[in-house]
């Protein structure tokens, strides 16, 4: 058959569960001699990847990553009334904004433009990029240290 052949994501799909792909997917496997010879080469490497025994470590594997990954430090006594103080001067000036700004606080909701929402929306996406960010960067950490092991 003539044009564009499946993918091999397409046709490992039809090797492994063929009601799952598309009609697109299944009329081309139907109707091509090529992609179905490729499928059963891949159904005959995965019948010999299942025939496989999977390795054994002659050592304790997860031993040997415990050891590899970071020790958390533990964290002093002051290190907590560090935080603690931190928290409660958070909260007093929470509280203290409140007080003193309690009577703009119901114009807030009733005088709701469109350049707060602007300003709402631009801190959020910004520390849902931060916060990305910083996952991205601890999976890569982590992964780094797993692939070194
Ligand atoms: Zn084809």
């Amino acid at each position: 058959m003539a044009g564009k052949h499946l993918s091999e994501i397409d046709i490992q799909q039809i090797v492994l569960d063929k009601e799952k792909c598309s009609v697109r997917v299944r009329d081309h496997y139907n109707l091509c001699d090529e992609c179905q010879t490729e499928a059963v080469q891949y159904s005959l490497l995965f019948a010999a990847i299942k025939q496989q025994e999977s390795p054994v470590f002659d050592f304790d594997l997860s031993e040997v990553i415990l050891k590899e990954l970071p020790v958390p430090q533990p964290s002093g006594r002051m290190d907590k009334y560090f935080v603690f103080a931190i928290l409660v001067a958070a909260i007093c000036l929470a509280a203290g904004t409140f007080y003193f700004f309690r009577i703009y606080i119901s114009g807030i909701f009733t005088n709701f433009s469109s350049t707060s929402a602007y300003f709402i929306l631009t801190t959020v996406v910004s520390a849902a990029i931060i916060l990305c960010d910083d996952i991205v960067s601890r999976f890569n950490k982590l992964s780094k240290i797993l692939n070194s092991i």
